[in-house]
């Protein structure tokens, strides 16, 4: 790749750098939309990843070629900088903090298009005549990233549990918010009128950087994955209308895609978490309950993997649940192996993905495909639903949540009208897990009590490996 700043030096004064700068931002361009498209199935999804980073390669030489950058210093410390935080974070952080990963990034994303919007203005805007429209897109940049900055910051603290997870409410905590919300706006539309209104430009800041906090703090654990989506599309917003701001058509298009995929992985979230989208915009997420313990327990009957094994052996049709402990325990390649057994005995078998299962959309789908299960056994949760009841046994392997039926009649439960995978339909249901502590919602799941239920306590991976070397022993390997 040519050097940018010698491609800086060599393309100086050429008339070929205008062209060279638009083919390279559309190159760019293109190369987002084939990575959005990539990513959004399982077995595109490397590639989706790869042709994001070539583009996104491609718009920062572009921008450092049109840009006719002076001093190279700051870009560089800029770069420093961020590959410092960033490579550890790629790093040392694990599969299953990637959403507190992402309301990071998103964090610093948001706060550059803060900052840049606030530079903007402190250099240039107020001391010129600036167009109302023109001040408003600032404004509302700002504004967003702002409160995209300080909420993912909040949630980041959330998902990482260095702030409580149970929803923080007080009584007309909307009307709080929406009022602080409303005063940011309205420094807005002021310093569109009036740019050289200085003192207001930084109360419109503050009062974002807060809103960002009181969106958050009444948001409990459960609708975190909606939150961290939601946020993404603010992120992207910002930097659309930074794009507006800087004239750059690259950066219009990039943010707008990311904020319209942001969007449309919200709707997709609240849909499969059954919250309504109108009641995520406005923050009212003070209503999620705490555990609802109901004195007598229920006595849970369990198993050992050799009893398992010699079941699963005798059934025709077998759905595996995978959750959150899959990931925990990194037990997908164990799972492979289970599969390759019971698919040599000829055994169905099929994989029952819920849409938020884990700790991330799409956390199962990465899981699984890293394992190479084939993506034509992986079904989404209406597609399998209907089948559980012809099914002789589900394996529940570290879900929880996504398979309590307390969701379908439960009113005081946290998870109320989530919708759920049909497991306890099954002829058996086995449950993998560690003991009988609860998963994210933090509430006791009756499934486990049921009559048909199995309980496999134990490491998923330690569990899920002997009941394969069980069927392996049995198919003769
Ligand atoms: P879950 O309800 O969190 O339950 C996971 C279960 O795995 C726990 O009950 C735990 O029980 C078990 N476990 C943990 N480590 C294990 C190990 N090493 N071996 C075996 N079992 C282990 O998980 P889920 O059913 O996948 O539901 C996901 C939940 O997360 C939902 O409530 C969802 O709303 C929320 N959420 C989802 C996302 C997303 O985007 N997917 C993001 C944030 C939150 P033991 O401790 O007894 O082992």
């Amino acid at each position: 790749m040519i050097a940018p700043w010698l491609a800086d030096v060599v393309l100086a004064e050429s008339s070929v750098r205008g062209p060279i700068i638009t083919a390279l931002f559309l190159f760019a361009c293109a190369c987002f939309i084939l990575s959005l498209k990539w990513l959004s199935a399982p077995n595109t999804a490397r590639k989706g990843n790869h042709i994001g980073a070539i583009g996104m390669t491609a718009a920062i030489v572009g921008a450092l070629i049109s840009a006719h950058v002076i001093q190279y210093q700051w870009i560089a410390l800029g770069i420093f900088i961020g590959a410092a935080a960033g490579v550890p974070m790629a790093l040392l952080m694990p599969m299953t903090h990637v959403p507190q990963r992402t309301a990071l990034s998103h964090a610093f994303g948001a706060l550059a298009a803060a900052l840049v919007g606030a530079a903007h203005y402190y250099m240039e805007f107020r001391a010129h005549e600036t167009p109302a429209h023109v001040m408003a897109i600032l404004a509302t940049e700002v504004l967003l990233g702002s409160l995209t900055f300080t909420g993912s910051l909040m949630a980041f603290g959330k998902l990482q549990d260095l702030l409580p997870t149970r929803p923080m409410t007080y009584k007309g905590q909307n009307i709080v918010n929406i009022s602080v919300l409303a005063l940011s706006v309205l420094c807005g539309v002021l310093l569109s009128i009036r740019p050289d209104w200085i003192a207001l430009f930084p109360v419109l800041i503050l009062l974002a950087l807060a809103f960002g906090v009181m969106l958050i703090l009444p948001i409990g654990g459960g609708d975190m994955p909606t939150v961290i989506s939601l946020l993404n599309s603010y992120a992207g917003l910002s930097a659309s209308l930074m794009g507006f701001v800087l004239n750059s058509k690259l950066l219009i298009v990039a943010g707008a895609l990311d904020g319209a995929s942001g969007l449309i992985l919200s709707i997709i979230m609240c849909k499969a978490m059954n919250r309504s989208f109108v009641n995520v915009l406005f923050g009212a997420f003070g209503q999620v309950q705490q555990t609802a313990t109901n004195g007598e327990k229920k006595p849970v009957k369990s198993t050992t993997p050799e009893e398992a094994a010699q079941i699963m052996e005798a059934a025709n049709k077998v759905i595996i649940v995978p959750g959150y402990g899959m990931a925990v325990s990194q037990a997908q390649h164990k799972v492979r192996e289970l599969f390759d057994q019971l698919t040599k005995r000829g055994v169905d078998v099929r994989f029952a993905v819920h849409p938020v299962a884990g700790r991330m959309p799409g956390h199962m789908n990465v899981l699984l495909a890293e394992a190479e299960i084939p993506y034509d056994k992986l079904a989404e949760m209406d597609d399998i639903n209907g089948d559980f009841a012809q099914a002789d046994v589900a394996l529940v392997i570290g879900a929880n949540d996504v398979v309590n039926p307390a969701a379908r009649h439960d009113k005081a439960s946290p998870i109320y009208g989530m919708p759920i995978l049909n497991a306890e339909l099954a002829k058996t249901v086995f449950a993998i897990k560690r003991s009988m502590n609860p998963g994210f919602a933090g509430i006791d799941n009756e499934l486990y009590t049921s009559d048909r239920t199995l309980m496999l306590f134990g490491d998923a991976k330690a569990v899920v490996g002997s009941i394969a070397k069980e069927l392996s022993e049995a198919n003769g390997n």
